[in-house]
């Protein structure tokens, strides 16, 4: 059997560190992106540890001409004719503390790059690089769902996850005839520097729990909002 190859971004830390170490662990190439190689240490060691199956590449979300750096170079690390089985869109941005009356353009303008326009124009450029069938799973939120907006909180995260749960419907319908399954997964809170301490859910058991998820999607789910156990979430 062929080795599945497998695509993270946002991969040096948090949610993103967990997919790939449990990739690699059911032995998965993974190609690992973020904006800083050089400093991804955790990634560098593993990458050590699993001579071949995982390789660093430079991704930062918010620029389109760094997106089409990663295409060039995609070709040279997945070798002759292999295309990726699985791209998780996982890098995001939360700007925390906003409050009506301060709002600012910057954080609106930057999350929407990073977490809805990013994956969408990263899903485009590396489109010919998917394999027929395969994966993309846009790491979305709960709140991102206008159904379960209960009060004020982070206008720019939330605005910027629904617009990406928009980018997943899209996307589901482009490449439908390709046969790739899009879907948006709301990975629950999770304790990372984004989730914080107090965060509910281990990365360990999101990620497991997402993987589970994704292993078991068919066509029919493409363009479906679930979270992190498989429960579908109101938009
Ligand atoms: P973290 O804040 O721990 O990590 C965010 C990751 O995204 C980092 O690797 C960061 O890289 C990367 N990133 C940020 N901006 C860019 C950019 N412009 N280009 C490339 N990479 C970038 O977050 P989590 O791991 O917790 O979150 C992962 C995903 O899950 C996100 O999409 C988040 O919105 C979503 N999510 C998380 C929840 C939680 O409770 N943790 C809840 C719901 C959704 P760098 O180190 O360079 O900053």
């Amino acid at each position: 059997m062929t080795r599945r190859h497998v695509l993270v971004t946002g991969a040096n830390r948090g949610l993103g560190l967990e997919f790939t170490r449990q990739l690699l662990a059911q032995g998965d190439h993974v190609i690992a992106a973020c904006r800083q190689p050089g400093r991804a240490n955790a990634l560098n060691t593993l990458a050590g540890d699993h001579p071949g199956r995982l390789h660093v590449l430079p991704l930062d979300l918010a620029r389109p001409h760094s997106h089409q750096e990663l295409a060039r170079e995609l070709p040279l690390v997945l070798g002759q004719g292999a295309r990726l089985g699985l791209l998780v869109n996982n890098a995001g941005v939360l700007h925390s503390g906003e409050r009506l009356g301060s709002l600012s353009a910057a954080n609106f303008e930057d999350s929407f790059r990073v977490n809805a326009i990013g994956p969408l124009l990263l899903t485009q450029t590396l489109e010919p690089l998917l394999a027929d069938g395969a994966r993309v799973v846009n790491l979305s939120s709960s709140l991102g769902a206008i159904a379960l907006a209960g009060r004020f909180g982070t206008p720019s995260y939330c605005m910027s996850k629904a617009a990406l749960n928009m980018a997943t419907v899209q996307l589901a319908h482009a490449l439908s005839g390709r046969g790739i399954v899009v879907v948006a997964i709301s990975p629950g809170w999770v304790r990372t520097d984004m989730g914080g301490n107090n965060a509910e859910v281990a990365p360990t058991e999101a990620v497991a729990g997402m993987l589970r998820v994704v292993a078991g999607l068919d066509s029919s789910d493409s363009g479906r909002f679930l979270d992190w156990q498989g429960a579908a979430l109101p938009w």
